[in-house]
């Protein structure tokens, strides 16, 4: 991990000058996204300071145990306005495009509040807030917050490790990406001192889904399409299949990583049309293409091995704007070394996010 930095610096000062906090991540928030906050939050109050998380979206079941020891809230016009009218700061936490806290991006262009950003993608590295402790090597937000408590003083209590551990368990994948490095397993291993269970909280996460979701992962999964000589897997969702399936919302999180598992594969792509209209385009690579670049063209992002972006239209116009790009990338990777012996060790480390 780098050293503290000076935006760091700038980050413990815009700490100390301020008292009432307002967090907030991105949309479809995950582990990393709550893990943070909560942790955030925990720490804030530690100093005798407010705060408060406000999302876009719901708590999913599968985090709700993080709100026990920090206060989370659900984006509801009068109450965030409020919120932001008693806020004399905001923490935006694993995310450092505007766009991505959703309906809050509307309520903080009408309230002159101090931000601070706190990320780990590579697309937006500039941020917009007056701080922005961005940093690209760490595998997750929480590792960037777990640096900032011990750096202010903090102390890491288990509830905190707790959620750290959530943030960043959840986004290495459960440690198999390509994020996870000595940095993060010393980290994990710090935190479990603290006495956390690391076998009930995977099963705390991973424990929610409905036999609707798994029908319509096979669903979807059936109907994969190989493109590029076996190197591209696609997948398509669109609004009937989330609706047989009883889906809430358009959850499609971790099935756009399972064709990764496929022999030769490069990169795997999910057109997921979560309203008529309106495509979700996950991107993911085995390693060797870049996909962030494909999504930040079209004003999505992410990072080197997982990337996404919002598109207006139909599935097959989102197609027709990613996947030439994402061929061409395909095709100008040197061939893989070994690519003809059918069985044997993996060839690349796959990709994460
Ligand atoms: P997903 O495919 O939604 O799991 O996203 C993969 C990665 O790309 C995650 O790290 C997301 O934070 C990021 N990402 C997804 N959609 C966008 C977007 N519209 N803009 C910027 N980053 C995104
Ligand atoms: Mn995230
Ligand atoms: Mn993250």
């Amino acid at each position: 991990m780098t050293p503290a930095s000076a935006e760091r610096a700038a980050f413990h000062e815009f700490i100390a000058r301020h008292r009432r906090f307002l967090l907030t991540t991105h949309i479809n928030p995950d582990g990393d996204g709550l893990g943070s906050e909560a942790a955030m939050a925990m720490w804030l109050e530690a100093q005798g300071k407010q705060a408060v998380a406000l999302n876009d979206s719901v708590m999913p079941p599968a985090f709700a145990f993080l709100a026990r020891h920090a206060a989370f809230e659900v984006y509801e016009p009068e109450a965030a306005e409020r919120h932001f009218g008693e806020a004399d700061a905001v923490v935006v936490l694993d995310t450092s495009n505007r766009q991505r806290i959703g309906r809050l991006a509307q309520v903080l262009d009408r309230h002159a509040v101090p931000i601070a950003v706190v990320d780990h993608h590579v697309t937006h590295a500039r941020g917009f807030g007056q701080v922005n402790v961005i940093e690209a090597e760490a595998s997750a937000t929480g590792e960037i917050v777990y640096d900032l408590i011990r750096e202010g003083g903090g102390t890491i209590t288990p509830a905190i490790a707790e959620a750290l551990y959530v943030a960043l368990m959840t986004d290495t994948g459960s440690f198999r990406y390509s994020n996870t490095d000595s940095h993060a397993h010393r980290m994990a291993a710090e935190l479990l001192t603290h006495g956390l269970d690391p076998q009930a909280l995977h099963a705390q996460v991973h424990s929610h889904a409905s036999a609707g979701r798994l029908r319509f992962f096979g669903e979807v999964l059936s109907a994969l399409e190989l493109l590029a000589d076996g190197r591209l897997v696609v997948l398509e969702a669109n609004p009937e299949h989330f609706h047989r399936h009883g889906l809430e919302g358009a959850d499609t999180d971790g099935l756009v990583d399972l064709p990764r598992t496929i022999a030769g594969v490069e990169a795997v792509a999910l057109f997921s049309e979560v309203e008529p209209g309106k495509v979700k385009v996950s991107l993911r690579s085995t390693g060797r293409v870049s996909v962030d670049q494909v999504c930040s063209r079209l004003g999505g992002g992410g990072h080197v091995h997982a990337a996404g972006v919002l598109l207006r239209g139909s599935r097959a116009e989102a197609r027709a704007r990613i996947l030439p790009e994402l061929m061409s990338l395909i095709d100008a990777l040197p061939p893989r070394a070994g690519a003809e012996a059918p069985a044997g060790p993996p060839i690349t480390k796959s990709g994460g996010r």
